[in-house]
């Protein structure tokens, strides 16, 4: 296999200057980076061509061999000091290589840490939250007992030894360039650059102390089973100084007894006496907005379905909302009274009031397919 010109693989003139060279070799790992070629063969290739070119003709001595001799100069395939040029450069030597040309890792997925102290956040607390449909649909408020981690009192902090509060530490690698220098997160304080200094009972290595908060949680209107707030700073302390985790809340649908709901639609069960159906009457409804007055007419059958449009729930996907449908049940009376009796007695032999289905009453299935028109 014969090798390419180590200049026209970097693109650059044999006269080109290191700087020169080195934004060329920049230029091209980032073209042939793998990360951005993924399960690209060809591009691999010329990702290991380019390091392996930039190897030498960063290298003063090795540029000068390089141009007086070629590719023999340097050793060839399989040279640099047993490096393993030619059979491919190792992929971590390369990576290796890039801090120092991208500046201190730059580039995505690699190149030594961060820089500086960094902000350390606590870790998030979930909780779930029961809310009824009349909560969920308008919004609420809710004050809880929240169990979390928070700084102990007395808890106190010192400069970190190991990076003197700067939250990094340089480490000086041996690459195939040279001696390079690294920054990584100090691994003493995580990057916070202080650490414990004294520790009350109770408090564990970081501090923290399991504690109780209460707070209160704004609910806004048209909450949904499953759904997730997010309480900014109401989470975990974070160590010495850092900002506290997240509250997530989860909301869940309290199942109602009373009222149920098929999507945005809501129902329920109306039960009125024997006398109500029979002479009409006036009966307040528990909807999501509040309480709405209904009308029974006089001679209202059992199984009748009333339909109040609109008050349902707020509908996901539209601005239309869903409607309440109230199933009427009359009760049978189970005990009558010695003049209650009579009366009906009175009635049955007389045969005045006997049941005269006129052939037009809705059976269950008429009603059932109403619903869903
Ligand atoms: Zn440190």
């Amino acid at each position: 296999m014969s090798k390419r010109d180590y200049y026209e693989v970097l693109e650059v003139s044999k006269s080109a200057s290191a700087d020169e060279i080195k934004k060329a070799y920049r230029k091209m790992a980032i073209k042939f980076h793998p990360d951005k070629n993924p399960g690209d063969k060809g591009a691999e290739e010329k990702f290991k061509e380019a390091a392996e070119a930039y190897e030498v003709l960063s290298d003063d001595n090795k540029k000068a061999r390089y141009d007086q001799y070629g590719h023999a100069g340097v050793g060839g395939a399989g040279g640099f000091g047993g490096g393993g040029f030619g059979g491919g450069m190792n992929m971590e030597d390369i990576f290796s290589q890039f801090g120092d040309i991208f500046g201190g890792g730059g580039f995505g997925g690699f190149g030594g840490g961060g820089g500086g102290r960094q902000q350390v956040k606590g870790s998030n607390l979930r909780i779930r939250i029961k809310l009824n449909l009349e909560e969920m649909v308008n919004g609420t408020q809710k004050t809880l007992k929240v169990k979390k981690m928070k700084m102990a009192e007395g808890a106190t902090s010192k400069t970190c030894p190991t990076c003197n509060g700067s939250g990094v530490q340089m480490k000086v690698m041996n690459t195939m360039f040279g001696q390079m220098q690294t920054q990584t997160t100090c691994g003493t304080c995580q990057g916070i650059g202080k650490v414990a200094d004294k520790i009350p009972a109770g408090a564990n290595a970081q501090g923290l102390i399991k504690d109780e908060e209460e707070i209160t949680i704004n609910i806004p209107a048209g909450a949904r089973d499953g759904i997730q707030l997010n309480v900014r700073g109401k989470g975990n302390d974070a160590p010495f100084g850092g900002i506290p985790g997240d509250l997530l809340v989860i909301v869940e649908e309290e199942v109602d007894t009373t009222i149920k709901r098929e999507g945005d639609n809501l129902h329920q069960e109306l039960y009125i006496s024997f006398a109500e159906a029979a002479l009409g009457t006036k009966k307040e409804i528990p909807t999501v907005g509040g309480k709405v007055k209904i009308t029974v007419d006089a001679g209202t059958q059992s199984g009748k379905i009333l339909r109040l449009a609109g008050k349902g729930l707020p509908s996901i996907d539209s601005y239309g909302k869903g409607d309440m449908f109230i199933h009427i049940n009359v009760w049978t009376p189970q005990r009558l009274t010695k003049e209650q009796k009579d009366f009906f007695e009175k009635q049955m032999s007389s045969g005045e009031m006997v049941a005269e289905p006129s052939g037009k009453e809705k059976t269950f299935f008429d009603k059932v397919k109403d619903l869903f028109n």
